[in-house]
């Protein structure tokens, strides 16, 4: 099962497996992170206005979800 750290200030996604230190988790506060397991309400975020992080879902071989990164 997939986990999702989300972090609503930077407006990115991660993958919880794959986090490095790149991701800089660590220095996310509480009021802005939220864990999800919910894919759903991820790709909901991800194809709106939310990025997926780079370093997580390049490390990962099972994700399929698109890079739909908005610069
Ligand atoms: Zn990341």
């Amino acid at each position: 099962m997939s986990k999702y750290i989300i972090n609503h200030k930077k407006k990115t996604v991660h993958l919880s497996s794959y986090v490095c230190d790149e991701c800089r988790i660590p220095n996310y506060e509480s009021t802005i992170r939220e864990d999800s397991t919910d894919e759903e309400h991820v790709h909901f975020l991800i194809h709106t206005s939310y990025e997926q992080c780079p370093y997580c879902f390049e490390l990962s071989p099972t994700m399929t979800t698109p890079k739909t990164r908005v610069l």
